[in-house]
């Protein structure tokens, strides 16, 4: 039987809290969510039609502040998933120090077969049914696959009509609705530092460098244009669509405007035309999955030809897999690491909503800077050298972090 995505990040759980010596009891406690919730989100759909569909919000772990996380619309987000990326974002605030909990949510839905008119009802319809949990101390959803700003400027306006004017309910939101400048951006420039650092310790030249990037969406695109700028040479990039692929580096701002255009990546002149598959097996020197969950399994880790992975996306990599490429001795910096990015900027977005004050971008990214480097400097010291993977050593900080705070508020 294969285990859930859910089970397989309390894999790596599981490998940390037996480092850490954590006893059993606390052990139970810190895997399960504290609190989930299952919703039906019915919508009259364009037609006249009404439609219902499965929401959720799981509340992993809140020891540490209020929960936090973002909200998916995918048909293929169940409880499980949720739960898992809810863990993940538990042990990735407290990997960079943030006082936030871990939190998710999503609707299983496929947004692109949805209107505006019917994405705006149905979004609606979800705050409105898990707002209870949320709050600006409680609980601060995000945007997250499927989702974007507009989503959030509903979700805050769909809050707002029972709670009154509350930015700080959600993060990732519009500019001129209290979003932080810089946050679009945010989680492709945090991967982009943790590329800069780990070329540096690799010894890459960036102008030698050639990276393939799976997913062209928030994180994709701007993590394909933020290391294009830096010199890298973007070499393949994919949609759920396809992809392409120029051996040359491919214009990043053309491939943009064509899909801004087209609605996807397939179709692309400057470059030539391959599948999903074919991109992730590319030779390169860094490979950066910035898409969907399980794109690297038991059935192609052997063939990946990167020296580097960067965990762009949320578990990108079973477990399994992540045994073959260890073996193989390719580098894998984890999820929980790299696209920390997006929930640092959403904590400063949400301390200037508490304050009602705006920073500059500048300040934003060089913020944004030291806090996603200073993670990647502890998680390089905790493998000692080398001697347990980056994965190991950012689960192991994460955890530790948690599992203090509990003991400290005297849980058990
Ligand atoms: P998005 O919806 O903006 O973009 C998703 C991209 O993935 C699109 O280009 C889409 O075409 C592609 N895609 C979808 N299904 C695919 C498939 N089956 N095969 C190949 N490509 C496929 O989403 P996003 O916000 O960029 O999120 C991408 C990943 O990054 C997710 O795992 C998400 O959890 C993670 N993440 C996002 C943020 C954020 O700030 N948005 C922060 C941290 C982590």
């Amino acid at each position: 039987m294969t285990n859930s995505v859910f089970e397989e990040v309390n894999l790596f759980f599981d490998v940390a809290a037996d480092r850490l010596g954590l006893e059993e009891g606390l052990r139970q406690m810190l895997k399960r969510p504290w609190r989930e919730l299952l919703v039906q989100v019915p919508i009259r759909m364009d037609d006249g039609t009404v439609n219902v569909f499965n929401g959720f919000r799981v509340q992993h772990n809140g020891a540490r502040g209020p929960y936090k996380g973002g909200v998916r619309f995918h048909p293929n987000a169940d409880l499980e998933e949720v739960r898992a990326l809810a863990s993940l974002m538990t042990w990735k605030t407290a990997l960079a120090g943030l006082p936030y909990g871990g939190a998710k949510g999503g609707v299983q839905v496929a947004p692109g077969s949805l209107s505006m008119d019917e994405l705006n009802r149905l979004t609606r319809r979800y705050t409105q049914s898990i707002e209870h949990l949320i709050g600006p101390n409680r609980d601060i959803p995000a945007p997250d696959l499927g989702t974007n700003a507009q989503t959030m400027a509903w979700m805050m306006d769909a809050y707002g009509m029972s709670n009154g004017h509350s930015p700080a309910i959600v993060t990732g939101k519009p500019v001129e609705m209290g979003g932080s400048l810089g946050r679009e951006a945010a989680t492709g420039r945090g991967v982009s530092y943790i590329l800069a650092a780990a070329s540096e310790d690799l010894k890459l030249d960036p102008s030698k460098t050639k990276v393939v990037i799976q997913g062209f969406g928030n994180v994709g695109f701007w993590t394909a244009k933020l290391t294009a700028e830096m010199g890298y040479i973007v070499i393949g990039i994919s949609g759920v669509d396809g992809g392409t692929y120029n051996s040359k580096g491919i214009d990043i701002d053309a491939l943009g405007e064509h899909q801004q255009s087209t609605g996807g990546v397939s179709g692309f002149t400057g470059g030539d035309s391959i599948s999903n598959d074919e991109l992730l097996e590319l030779e390169c020197d860094v490979l950066i999955p910035a898409a969907i969950d399980n794109v690297i399994t038991e059935a192609n880790a052997s063939l990946i030809r990167a020296q580097l992975i960067l965990e762009a996306a949320n578990h990108p990599i079973t477990p399994v897999a992540d045994h073959i490429l260890n073996e193989r001795k390719i580098l894998v910096l984890p999820d929980i690491l790299v696209n920390a990015g997006g929930v640092i900027v959403s904590y400063f977005e949400w301390t200037q909503n508490l304050q009602e004050f705006r920073w500059e971008e500048d300040r934003v990214n060089q913020e944004l800077k030291k806090t996603i480097l200073r993670a990647y400097q502890e998680v390089r010291d905790r493998t000692r050298g080398g001697l347990i993977t980056s994965r190991s050593a950012s689960f192991e900080i994460g955890v530790e972090r948690v599992a203090h705070v509990v003991k400290l508020r005297g849980f058990v």
